[in-house]
């Protein structure tokens, strides 16, 4: 399928079936082993001609996602386990080793911000947090140790577009790793990997899967890093579940058209919501690519709207601390994702008490832009 455009591919990525059933959905190999007709037969696993033995190894679904995320970012090949957190963990150690030093973005996903700023120590693995804003202070935290740049190719909750191949090509002159999180983006608008990124982690929880019922990761990138970040999830057992990973496979399959949806319904109520004389200012990026800039939208209201009555009046819009589902949903980051970044980087970030973050859904524009300003004026002090 290498050959066709993206939205076949899409659809399109899961290995054909080899039962005699012909069953036209994949079916859901809810099994922890397989079975082998006799000695020869097991052996042919260990010579790499039968592909799977034991679950927590590998099993047909959880490929299925890895190498279908992979053919999307154009990667050699992916890896899925548990979560988004255990693909950033197993694609840091397939890099990093102890001794290592790490520079990161200092405007990252807060679970992330937490590994590295409190985890990584424990492996003797020291991470420097920059903003990635001026790549010449990134390239001042450059050392001899230094074997890796993390950052997000759109940073949450300001919804910054980081220069990617900026970062990939200085890294690249140091010889130095990348890894991107391209959560946000999704391969739909971005792919790293083809600016020369090393990996790419996605938090499969999010637009892959597409309708918050699925928690998964995936790493995709170079081949040998794929192989080393695979070792470590098979014995941290932090593997992926064929069922989650069916969904997750199954909500990959209509990324295309959800994302179209979601990024026009999102540049709608940005446009909207730069009318608002609620709202103080919009964070919703730019360029992104061509085929849109994403579906999330935030926004500082201002000092006169209370925010705990806008959280009341949004109506049919829920309050989560997720995103990227088919529904609209809202969250208040500094009491959410952003609750164990210290105070002070925050406002150095801009994250403040009026900011809210919004994510996207596949309804119909007009509804999800009333829906804001309706909560807007209720919440408006007269
Ligand atoms: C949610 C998220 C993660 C963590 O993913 P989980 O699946 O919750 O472990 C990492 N990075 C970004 C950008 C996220 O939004």
């Amino acid at each position: 399928m290498k050959e066709s455009h993206f939205n076949t591919r899409t659809v399109h990525f899961q290995k054909k079936e080899k039962a005699r059933n012909m069953s036209k959905a994949k079916p859901i190999y809810q099994t922890s082993a397989f079975v082998f007709t006799d000695l020869d037969d097991m052996e042919s696993f260990y010579e790499g001609e039968k592909e799977y033995l034991y679950t927590r190894y590998s099993n047909p679904n959880t490929d299925d996602l890895g190498k279908g995320v992979a053919l999307l970012e154009e990667a050699d090949d992916g890896v899925a386990a548990a979560s988004g957190m255990a693909v950033i963990l197993a694609g840091i150690l397939a890099i990093a080793k102890q001794g290592d030093h790490i520079i990161a973005s200092d405007d990252l996903y807060g679970g992330t911000y937490t590994l590295f700023a409190q985890e990584l120590a424990n492996f003797d693995i020291e991470v420097s947090f920059v903003s990635f804003k001026n790549l010449d202070d990134v390239k001042d935290a450059i050392t001899e140790k230094t074997v890796l740049l993390y950052t997000e190719s759109i940073t949450n909750p300001l919804l910054r577009v980081e220069q990617l191949a900026e970062v990939i090509q200085l890294a690249k002159a140091k010889k130095i790793k990348t890894i991107i999180d391209n959560t946000f983006a999704t391969p739909y608008l971005l792919q790293p990997i083809k600016l020369g990124a090393d990996l790419v982690v996605h938090s499969a929880t999010k637009y892959i899967g597409g309708h918050s019922d699925v928690t998964a990761g995936v790493l995709a990138g170079e081949q040998s890093l794929i192989d080393a970040a695979r070792a470590k999830i098979v014995t941290f057992g932090s593997n992926l579940t064929p069922f989650e990973a069916w969904l997750a496979c199954r909500g990959l399959k209509t990324l295309s058209i959800r994302m179209e949806r979601q990024s026009a319904n999102a540049a709608a109520l940005a446009a909207a919501m730069e009318e608002n004389e609620g709202v103080s200012r919009v964070y919703y990026p730019k360029d992104v690519s061509e085929k849109g800039n994403g579906a999330m939208v935030s926004i500082d209201l201002k000092q006169t709207v209370n925010v705990e009555t806008f959280f009341k009046s949004l109506g049919w819009v829920k309050i989560a601390p997720t995103l990227a589902g088919v529904e609209t949903t809202v969250s208040y980051p500094i009491r959410t994702s952003h609750r164990t970044i210290p105070e002070k980087l925050r406002q150095e970030l801009g994250i403040g008490e009026q900011l809210v973050r919004i994510s996207v859904g596949i309804e119909d524009e007009r509804d999800i832009i009333e829906a804001f300003q309706r909560a807007i004026t209720l919440a408006q002090s007269k």
